[in-house]
């Protein structure tokens, strides 16, 4: 069975047409091009027999078209597939695969104006925010990993204490088929990161993309798939959270998980079932604290840029600011003089683009409500934008909040921030604990020592000092979230391990006609065995000696 989607984005001055195809249960191919090359100007053609899910623009509320919505049997037979491509994949050595990794890379080079269409046209995001946030970050991990990966995963010599006729080795394996199910916020990087974190440590892959952002993952299906070579390595599974859950219970080697706590709970138990391991990136409520001694202009131009880039719709937006009462005037001034400036809008001069996902604006809308009935007040912002089509929030400035509130309280991810006044750096660092998320954090101090002894402090994965968001920017910068922001690290060698399983490898090596702890069991060994305890583990040479007495 195969069905064409044709989707139309008018984007700039270039109309683009994407052609999908999609063939049985997975999405196997996309063409690219534009109308005039092609002469298509068809309606969107989608099997009739198949439920499907349909993309918006929301910038606009239109339609972009629609995906297939796949079921657990389709995610079965893309599973089988997936199997065959791991063993070929896997036979390779580390080097062969960067080299096909590399080639990924040179083909997104190639496409990123058409890949920046197709995630603004999803997402309502801003270009730059695409390119820099999405495709350089992913062109980055590529060569962090392609210049550091091989020794990350290189077999390892361990230490065999009293054994030194034996060879110890740890050496790390990949877990198979790796289960990459992603959000709508960063519908690029964050199934880019996995995908080629896991391709990199030998597994292959299947990505389920968020239903509110499919055609990015089916353009990331595409690049892997037109480079060709490493057919079904990389393979598409659309659909919502039914078909997530069957790609849990498949049988997969491992999720990585990328969403909210509440699905990621359900995700953990359902893996839970068949011990399936999880990597589990989840929500945020990031503190910042602003010390008295802190740079004011920076804190609020960093705290202005933290909480509104990408609509707030970041994991590790600013969500909640504690500040010194004696600088708490002067901040909140700047910062209502900031955000007065910020532009909304799709062009290349503006600062921020639509939301995303319109139950998030309705979150957005409640968490301000109940905040003004428990006393917050709105100093700028508070509304949808008037006369605007789509998904269009202002970004919106409140103080007067307190820690009875959801939007001190439960993850906002829209352009909002709340402003607390504190008594001082502890107080501050009370409150930012005071959360059951623990993904970003950031503290603004002109101190060093104190900057770092709080970001020791932070219940945090990450902690920025004196900046905000940029750590995941850094691929060698292990990140993940405690609490119930998450479970295990994406980056740096750590996250390259996360998708590969240790095997301990013991050797002997002296071929010795039997071990002393074979059978039959010498007499006497257990009073030499307290004797060899003694001499290797007493302290002080004259208590060691008196080991070998009688
Ligand atoms: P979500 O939890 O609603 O959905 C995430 C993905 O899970 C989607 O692909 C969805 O289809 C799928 N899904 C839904 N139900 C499922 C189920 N029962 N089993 C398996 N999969 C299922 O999250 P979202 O709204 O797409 O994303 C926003 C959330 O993601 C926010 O909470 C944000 O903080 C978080 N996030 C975390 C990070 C991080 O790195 N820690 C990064 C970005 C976003």
């Amino acid at each position: 069975m195969c069905a064409f989607l044709l989707l139309r984005l008018d984007l700039a001055d270039v109309e683009h047409w994407l052609q999908f195809s999609l063939s049985g249960s997975t999405i196997t191919r996309m063409t690219i091009t534009s109308s005039a090359q092609s002469g298509v100007d068809r309606p969107n053609q989608v099997d009739p027999l198949r439920p499907d899910i349909e993309t918006i623009d929301p910038r606009t509320g239109d339609s972009l078209g629609f995906v297939a919505d796949m079921t657990a049997d389709d995610v079965a037979r893309v599973l089988e597939r997936a199997q065959v491509a791991y063993q070929a994949w896997n036979g390779l050595s580390f080097a062969e695969r960067r080299t096909h990794i590399y080639a990924v890379r040179d083909l997104l080079l190639d496409r990123a104006e058409l890949l920046v269409d197709v995630i603004t046209a999803e997402t309502g995001k801003l270009r730059a925010e695409a390119v820099f946030a999405e495709l350089m970050t992913a062109c980055e991990t590529i060569q962090y990993y392609g210049k550091t990966g091989e020794r990350s995963l290189a077999p390892q010599k361990v230490d065999v204490g009293l054994m030194s006729h034996k060879r110890a080795l740890r050496s790390y394996e990949p877990l198979g088929v790796i289960g990459v199910i992603s959000p709508w916020n960063y519908p690029f990087i964050l199934a880019m990161t996995p995908v080629i974190t896991a391709l990199f440590a030998g597994n292959s892959v299947i990505l389920k993309p968020s239903e509110v952002t499919p055609l990015v993952g089916v353009a990331i299906g595409d690049l892997f798939a037109d480079v060709g070579g490493h057919p079904d390595l990389v393979q598409v599974v659309t659909g919502g959270g039914v078909t997530g859950e069957a790609l849990v219970r498949s049988g997969v080697g491992k999720i990585c998980f990328t969403g909210s706590v509440r699905t990621g709970k359900r995700v953990m138990a359902a893996a839970a079932e068949t011990l399936t391991p999880v990597l589990l990136e989840l929500g945020g409520k990031d503190p910042m604290i602003v010390c008295a001694d802190a740079d004011l202009d920076r804190a609020a131009a960093g705290a202005v840029w933290g909480a509104f880039q990408n609509s707030g719709q970041t994991c590790m937006s600013v969500e909640r600011v504690y500040v010194d009462k004696k600088v708490f005037d002067p901040f909140v001034e700047k910062v209502i003089e900031r955000t007065a400036a910020i532009r909304q809008g799709v062009g290349a001069g503006d600062d921020i683009g639509s939301m995303t996902f319109a139950p998030q604006l309705d979150i957005v809308e409640r968490h301000l409500a109940d905040a003004e009935a428990k006393g917050a007040t709105i100093l700028i912002g508070g509304g949808r934008v008037p006369d605007r089509r789509g998904l269009w929030f202002e970004p919106t400035v409140l103080v007067d909040v307190d820690h009875s509130m959801q939007i001190m309280q439960d993850e906002t991810f829209g352009p909002v921030l709340p402003i607390m006044k504190v008594d001082d750096a502890d107080h501050a660092l009370r409150l930012a604990n005071d959360s059951r998320y623990g993904l970003n954090s950031s503290v603004w101090t002109g101190d060093s020592a104190i900057g770092q002894a709080l970001a020791r402090g932070l219940e945090a994965g990450n902690v920025c000092v004196n900046d905000v968001i940029v750590s995941y920017a850094a691929p060698a910068l292990p990140f993940g979230g405690v609490k119930e922001s998450g479970i295990g690290r994406v980056h740096g060698p750590e996250g390259l391990r996360e998708f590969s399983q240790v095997k301990s490898i013991m050797t002997d090596r002296l071929g010795l006609r039997r071990e002393a702890w074979w059978f039959p069991l010498p007499k006497r060994l257990g009073t030499m065995g307290i004797r060899v305890m003694r001499l290797r583990h007493r302290r002080g040479l004259g208590r060691k000696l008196s080991a070998l007495k009688p």
